[in-house]
């Protein structure tokens, strides 16, 4: 099972990631926070990744390419896994593609979250305050819906035509939101 979570920042996903991840026996994997984990520990790829993390931009390709296939080569990964925060730009996209092809599967959908803007700022000043996180301060905030905007959500249309995308709405309770993935993939993706 090879899924894809997508959707603008603070709409959920790492949340729901979990959940469905956990329902299907695979891994989880979320760039930001292997990137927030290097930070924490201080590594060379951490104080890399930090500068553009506090900025709101988005680390360089070459070194969150790297990181990916590192991480989905690892044996917990190999029957399959979900991917949160990657791809985010067109050449990941294309990285992804390669990755995965090369072990002879391919993608079996894409889990798109959509969620009111306003809504979803203030979700992220909320989690501000209780996670602390250095990233979600307003301006940074702003900056990372931009970059999603210009760089991420146009990709999502390359997956559309690919017949692999399940538009599920974000708003709402956690599990409620849960069970709508769940609805949806239904059918697709025998668990
Ligand atoms: P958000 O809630 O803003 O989507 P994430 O935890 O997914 O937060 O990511 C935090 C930061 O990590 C991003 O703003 C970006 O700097 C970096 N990052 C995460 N995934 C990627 C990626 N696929 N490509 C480039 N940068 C990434």
């Amino acid at each position: 099972m090879r899924l894809l979570i997508m959707g603008p920042p603070g709409a959920g996903k790492g949340t729901q990631a979990k959940y469905v991840a956990e329902h299907f026996k695979i891994p989880a994997i979320s760039t930001g926070d292997i990137f927030r984990a290097n930070v924490g520990q201080g590594t060379p790829l951490g104080i890399e990744a930090k500068r553009y993390m506090d900025a709101g931009e988005y680390v360089p390709d070459e070194v969150t390419n790297l990181m990916v296939r590192d991480r989905i080569d690892e044996p917990d990964a190999v029957a399959g896994f979900l991917l949160d925060g990657y791809p985010r730009t067109l050449a990941q996209v294309e990285e992804l593609d390669g990755m995965v092809a090369f072990t002879g599967h391919s993608l079996d959908a894409v889990i798109v979250l959509t969620a009111d803007r306003d809504e979803i700022v203030e979700r992220l000043l909320r989690r501000a305050q209780t996670e602390g996180r250095a990233d979600d301060t307003e301006d940074v905030i702003r900056r990372r819906q931009e970059v999603y905007a210009e760089e991420t959500e146009p990709l999502i249309a390359i997956y559309r035509e690919r017949g692999l995308t399940h538009e599920v709405d974000g708003m709402g309770e956690v599990d409620q939101v849960t069970q709508r993935i769940f609805d949806s993939l239904n059918g697709v993706i025998e668990s």
